[in-house]
């Protein structure tokens, strides 16, 4: 049986297809979807499965028919139990014109290592 390295729960790497900050546990990219190559003696053992969904939350937002253009920005904040700010993204930004709507989805998925 072999005891190879496991990668310390939390550690991250950088997508080599989209460069995101990723889980270094990760086999599939969560922001571009690819499959990830990883050194199978390093992580195999510690690969974690996305286990549960810890949240979703959707919500729509629309100009009026009429009027100028908007501008809205998308901001993702992750605290911790005290209250402090461990994260902090814009996410994605742009433009809405009359009669445009945007629909934006937070998920959170939690990963548990494998029952031993
Ligand atoms: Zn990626």
């Amino acid at each position: 049986m072999s005891t190879g390295r496991a990668a310390p729960t939390g550690k991250t790497r950088i997508c080599p297809h989209c460069k995101s900050t990723i889980l270094e546990s990760a086999s599939v990219c969560p922001a571009c979807q690819h499959h990830l190559r990883f050194d199978p003696k390093a992580i195999v053992e510690r690969r974690m499965q996305p286990t549960f969904s810890a949240l979703r939350v959707e919500g729509a937002f629309r100009h009026p028919p009429h009027g100028e253009a908007w501008e809205y920005s998308v901001v993702v904040s992750v605290r911790n139990d005290r209250g402090e700010e461990v994260a902090r993204k814009v996410v994605g930004v742009g433009a809405l014109n009359a009669n445009e709507g945007r629909t934006v989805t937070l998920s959170v998925d939690v990963f548990k290592p494998p029952e031993k």
